[in-house]
C-alpha cells in the first residue's frame, strides 16, 4: 500500500479513534460527575440545614434564658401584673401568660377574647412532666412559637410561664440573622410540622427540595428545609458543562478533521509534485538529448565530408542551427523558470513596438514552419501602440505558444498569429488546428510541471514549463493568458498585455 492510501488509515487510527475515546471517557465521566456533585449538594444542603437549625435554636435559647431569668423567684402570685415590667424591652416576647397548678390563670388579669384559641392548645399541650420537671418547651401554636416554662414564684410554688414569641422578631432577628448572609445561592425555608413553610428567604414556587433538618428538641416539629432556585440545580449546571464539553469536542473533532483532510491534501499535492518533478527530469534530458545527438549527427556527417552537394550541405547546416536553437530555446526555459522559483527573475520594461517581436519570435520558427508544411497567417494591427515590455521574456513566451501549437498540431497543420487591441491592452493570440485540450484541464496546463496525460501528448518531447512561464510573464506584465479549446479542433491562447503601466 503506498503511504499515501495509507494515510486515511493512520489518521483514522492516530487520531480520530483517540479522539472518539476522548469523548466517551469525557461523557462518562461527566456523567458520574454528575451524579456525585447530585450526592455532594445534596449533602452540603442538609449540613446546611442541621447548621442553621441548631443555630436558630441557640439564638432563641439565648433570648429565652434572658426573659425567663428576668421572671424567676421574682414573680409574686399575689401581684402578677408587674409581669409586664418585668418583661419591658424584651423585644422576643409578645405576649405573656401566667398559670397557677390548677390551671388558673394569673396574669393578665383578664384574657384578651383573641387569646382563647391559643391558651387552649396550649393547655392542651401541656403536659404533667412539665409541672414535675424545670425544662422547657417550645410549642408551636398556628405560626407562632409559644415558650412553656414552669418557674417559682416567689412564694415558692410552681408558675407556669407561657411567653407568645414574637412572630417578626422571630422573622428578623433569629431567621434573617441566621439564613442571610449566606454565600450559597440555595434557599433557606422554616416549615411547620405539617410541611407548610413559616417562613421563606424566597419564594418556593418551582425550587426544588433539597434536604431539611429538624429544630432540636424542645421545639417544635418544625424544619428548616434548604430548596434550590429554579435553573440552579446542580445537574443543570453539569448539563450545562456537558453541553459545553460536547461542543468543545466536536469543534475539536471538526478541527481535526479538517486537519486530517488538509494534511491529506498537501500530501497528494506534494506526492503528485515529487512524481511531476521526476517526469520533468527524465522530460528534459530526452529534450536535450534529441537535438543533440541530431547535431553531432550531422556534424561528423559533414566533418567527414561525405556530403558532397552544396545544397544538402546547406541543408544540414539548417538543421544543425534549428537544432540548436532549439536548445537554447529549451535551456532558456528551464533556466528562466528555475530564476521565477527562486524568485531572482528581474524583469526589464522598455517601451516596445509589437509587429517587430511577433516577426523575429516566427522567423525563428519559419524552418520548422516550413519544413513540416504549415500554413501560417500572421495578421498584426497596423496601428498598434508601443507596449512596455521585457522584449526578451515577452518573445520568448511567445515562442512557447507557437512551439507548443507547432507541437500539438495533428494532421491539420495551420497557424494564425494576431495582435490586436483589446480593451487597454495588446491582445497576442496563437491559434491552432490541432488536438486541442479538453475543458477540465484548461487551468492546470498553467501548473508547472503539468502536461496533459493524454498518450497523444506524451508522445511529444516536452517539460511541462512553458506555460507556466508564459502565465508568469503575462502575469508580470500586469496581463494574463488565457485558452480556448476543444479536444479535435483546436487551441487558441491569448497573451493579453496592457499598454499602460
Ligand atoms: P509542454 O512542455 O508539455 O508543452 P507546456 O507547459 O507548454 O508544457 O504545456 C502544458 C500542456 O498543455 C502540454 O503538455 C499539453 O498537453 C497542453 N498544451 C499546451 N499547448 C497546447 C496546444 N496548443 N494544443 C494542445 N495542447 C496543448
Amino acid at each position: 500500500m503506498s503511504p499515501l492510501a495509507r494515510y486515511p488509515l493512520l489518521a483514522l487510527a492516530g487520531i480520530v479513534l483517540p479522539a472518539v475515546i476522548v469523548a466517551v471517557l469525557g461523557f462518562v465521566s461527566l456523567r458520574q460527575w454528575e451524579s456525585s456533585a447530585e450526592a455532594l449538594f445534596r449533602e452540603q444542603a442538609r449540613d446546611m440545614a442541621s447548621m442553621a437549625a441548631e443555630k436558630i435554636a441557640m439564638l432563641l435559647d439565648r433570648a429565652a434564658d434572658e426573659a425567663l431569668g428576668r421572671l424567676d423567684g421574682v414573680v409574686s402570685e399575689a401581684n402578677p401584673a408587674g409581669v409586664d415590667a418585668l418583661l419591658a424591652g424584651l423585644p422576643l416576647v409578645q405576649r405573656a401568660w401566667l398559670f397557677d397548678r390548677q390551671g388558673r390563670m394569673l396574669h393578665p388579669a383578664a384574657p384578651a377574647e383573641s387569646d382563647a384559641g391559643v391558651l387552649a392548645a396550649l393547655l392542651a399541650e401541656v403536659s404533667q412532666g412539665l409541672w414535675e420537671g424545670s425544662g422547657r418547651r417550645r410549642l408551636g401554636v398556628g405560626d407562632r412559637l409559644v415558650l412553656v416554662s414552669v418557674l417559682r414564684s416567689r412564694q415558692g410554688r410552681p408558675v407556669l410561664v407561657a411567653l407568645a414569641e414574637d412572630p417578626e422578631w422571630l422573622r428578623h432577628a433569629v431567621l434573617d440573622a441566621t439564613l442571610k448572609g449566606r454565600e450559597a445561592p440555595t434557599i433557606c425555608a422554616v416549615l411547620d410540622e405539617r410541611g407548610r413553610p413559616v417562613y421563606t428567604q424566597a419564594p418556593l414556587e418551582r425550587a426544588r427540595f433539597l434536604a431539611s433538618a429538624p429544630l432540636p428538641r424542645g421545639f417544635p416539629a418544625w424544619r428548616v428545609a434548604i430548596y434550590e432556585p429554579p435553573g440552579l440545580s446542580a445537574r443543570q449546571s453539569v448539563r450545562r458543562q456537558v453541553m459545553v464539553f460536547t461542543v468543545t469536542l466536536g469543534v475539536l473533532v471538526v478541527v481535526i478533521a479538517a486537519g486530517v483532510l488538509l494534511t491529506h491534501r498537501l500530501l497528494r499535492r506534494e506526492t503528485e509534485m515529487a512524481r511531476l518533478k521526476s517526469d520533468f527530469v527524465a522530460n528534459v534530458s530526452h529534450d536535450l538529448k534529441t537535438p543533440l545527438s541530431v547535431i553531432r549527427m550531422f556534424g561528423e556527417t559533414l566533418e567527414m565530408g561525405r556530403v558532397s552537394d552544396e545544397a544538402s550541405r546547406r541543408e544540414y547546416y539548417r538543421v544543425i542551427t534549428r537544432e540548436s536553437e532549439r536548445l537554447s530555446r529549451l535551456i532558456d526555459n528551464v533556466l528562466d523558470f528555475s530564476r521565477i522559483e527562486s524568485g531572482r527573475r528581474v524583469y526589464e520594461f522598455a517601451p516596445t513596438p509589437i509587429e517587430p517581436l511577433v516577426r523575429e519570435t516566427l522567423d525563428a520558427f519559419a524552418y520548422p514552419l516550413a519544413q513540416q508544411g504549415f500554413k501560417v497567417q500572421i495578421d498584426v494591427d497596423p496601428d498598434l501602440p508601443e507596449v512596455p515590455l521585457d522584449a526578451a521574456a515577452a518573445g520568448q513566451a511567445l515562442a512557447n505558444l507557437v512551439d507548443n501549437a507547432i507541437k500539438y498540431s495533428g494532421e491539420r497543420k495551420s497557424i494564425a498569429v494576431t495582435a490586436a487591441r483589446e480593451g487597454d491592452g495588446v491582445a497576442l493570440t496563437v491559434a491552432d488546428e490541432g488536438m486541442g485540450i479538453p475543458a477540465e484541464e484548461h487551468a492546470r496546463i498553467f501548473e508547472k510541471f503539468y502536461r496533459v496525460g493524454r498518450s497523444e501528448t506524451q508522445a511529444r518531447r516536452g517539460s511541462g514549463v512553458g506555460l507556466a512561464l508564459v502565465r508568469h510573464v503575462a502575469e508580470a506584465h500586469g496581463g494574463r493568458v488565457t485558452v480556448r479549446s476543444r479536444p479535435g479542433e483546436g487551441s487558441r491562447f491569448t497573451l493579453w498585455l496592457p499598454t499602460g503601466r
